[in-house]
């Protein structure tokens, strides 16, 4: 997202960015699956032609969170891979905010069957109660580090806090929860019940799309349903939903004009029904047009 980059630009490394494989920006009667498979084409050209000078592609798996919650299928993360294994070229993939359980499995990657060879993790490894985050990688990129002192091959990196205690035995404790309780098959019923919760705004006049991967329901509020032509940003109807949930007990915190639930794992039956009432009566203050 240029918002967070343009501030920075001069400071930052060049990058080679390719289009997203967003299932919102498919064809009329083009399947999400036809769709991402159609856009690696875009991947596949441009890991053939930078791959020499390329060192990674670093992907948020499945569903682009801060990039307005779009979400694509798992065929580009298996097509990425083999094309990553082809071309020499690691994959990193950012599960910061889909990891533990998010998209329905414990990491979204699996939905794809593949490892990746480095893995970001923060969020939800303590559960959200303290801050901690970690990265992953394979054994092999571990041995090219480890070697003996006199080779200064260590990788150095650290912060004043890493391995926090506290914030490790939130961790722990957010593990032994998975490993105790039916948290993934749990979730099945409540991403099941967000579902129903706004249902019926699939045919409000001012709704384009309502997706869902897992225990994340995102809501594209438009001012044309048939061209889905957005709102002017100025208008803030999204902010208008947010107000409007305050004062009504959910606090809620769209993207723009998008709306979406990522609630907590603790959440219960009631309170995703008022989730959904709330958002169905929002959207209602903010477009003028009852569902
Ligand atoms: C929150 C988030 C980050 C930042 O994680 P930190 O642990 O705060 O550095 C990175 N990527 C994604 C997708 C996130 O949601």
């Amino acid at each position: 997202m240029e918002l967070y980059k343009e501030t920075y630009q001069p400071l930052l490394m060049d990058v080679i960015t390719v289009p997203s494989p967003d299932c919102y920006q498919r064809e009329p009667g083009q399947s999400c699956e036809e769709h991402s498979t159609a856009m690696f084409t875009h991947m596949e050209r441009a890991l053939a032609q930078y791959a020499q000078e390329t060192c990674a592609v670093i992907v948020e798996p499945l569903v682009q969170c801060a990039g307005y919650m779009r979400m694509y299928h798992p065929v580009y993360l298996k097509k990425l891979r083999e094309a990553c294994d082809r071309h020499g070229v690691h994959l990193i993939v950012d599960e910061m905010a889909v990891g533990f359980g998010r998209t329905g499995t414990l990491f979204a990657c699996e939905q794809a069957g593949i490892t990746p060879d480095f893995m970001g993790l923060s969020k939800g490894l303590t559960g959200g109660y303290l801050p901690m985050a970690c990265i992953l990688t394979r054994d092999e990129i571990y041995q090219a580090f480890y070697d003996d002192y006199q080779n200064l091959t260590a990788f150095l990196h650290s912060h004043s806090y890493t391995g926090n205690p506290l914030a490790c035995a939130a961790g722990l404790a957010s593990m032994s929860i998975f490993e105790n309780e039916p948290v993934l098959e749990n979730n099945q019923r409540k991403a099941q019940l967000m579902a129903d919760s706004v249902a019926e705004l699939k045919d409000h006049p001012h709704v384009a799309e309502i997706r869902q991967t897992g225990m994340i329901v995102a809501i594209e509020m438009v001012k044309n349903k048939t061209t889905r032509e957005p709102y002017d940003w100025r208008e803030r109807r999204g902010h208008q939903v947010y107000q409007y949930a305050l004062k009504n007990g959910a606090l809620l915190r769209p993207l723009g004009d998008v709306i979406y639930f990522m609630p907590p794992y603790v959440i219960n039956e009631e309170e995703i029904r008022l989730l959904g009432k709330v958002v169905i009566e929002g959207m209602s203050v903010a477009t003028g047009d009852e569902s």
